[in-house]
């Protein structure tokens, strides 16, 4: 089965086939030559998966599904939340977000997070959310290059790690974004097998 991921994010398109492991025919925005940026103008993890789900489905007719990340900060009270790719302003980069999270969290003891992931899929017409998180802590400093976005500052409970320490496939097992493919491949396994 054919469907497009509505992201134009390398590492999330790389995330989700090795979580697919072949079984779905995953096509990226880059692969279907949609260059357009869809602003991502909800409040809600929710509303946003379905902005960019709904604006990819209503352009080609096909089956979608794009997701939305927010990394919740308990002593920021929930920031970045909605905003992590804004953080550090419109045009931040990876590493602007980090330094600005870094920055707020200098002096702060308690420093447990969680990442949470919604997808929005649209099916013949039918919309479907699913969602995951992991709930972890941010670090003092950045560790490891791997992995994109916070993954440096972020080390999911239990683990000793940073996600940006492990492997993609580690990274993939316990992951917010991991969860929500899991349940969304579930579902279309079920659907279509
Ligand atoms: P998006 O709106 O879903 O693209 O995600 C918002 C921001 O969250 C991204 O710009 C990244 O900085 C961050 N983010 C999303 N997923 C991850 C992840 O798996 N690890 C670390 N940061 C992430």
């Amino acid at each position: 089965m054919k469907i497009i991921f509505a992201t134009h994010n390398a590492h999330k398109v790389s995330e989700c086939k090795q979580i697919a492991n072949g079984n779905l025919d995953i096509v990226s925005l880059s692969d279907i030559g949609y260059t357009d940026e869809i602003d991502e103008t909800g409040t809600t993890l929710e509303e946003n998966a379905l902005i960019k789900a709904r604006t990819i489905y209503q352009s080609t007719g096909e089956n979608c599904f794009a997701d939305d990340t927010g990394l919740e900060v308990d002593a920021l009270d929930g920031r970045p939340g909605v905003y992590s790719a804004r953080y550090a302003g419109e045009n931040a980069t990876y590493q602007d977000n980090v330094v600005k999270l870094l920055r707020e969290m200098q002096d702060k003891t308690i420093r447990t997070a969680r990442f949470r992931t919604v997808v929005a899929l649209i099916i013949d017409g039918k919309e479907f959310l699913f969602s995951g998180e992991v709930e972890g802590a941010i670090s003092s400093a950045c560790v490891g290059d791997g992995g994109f976005g916070y993954d440096p500052v972020f080390i999911p409970l239990g683990e000793t790690l940073s996600f940006a320490q492990m492997s993609p496939e580690a990274k993939n097992s316990i992951s917010h974004r991991g969860r929500a493919f899991q349940k969304l491949f579930a579902y279309l396994n079920n659907r279509y097998s």
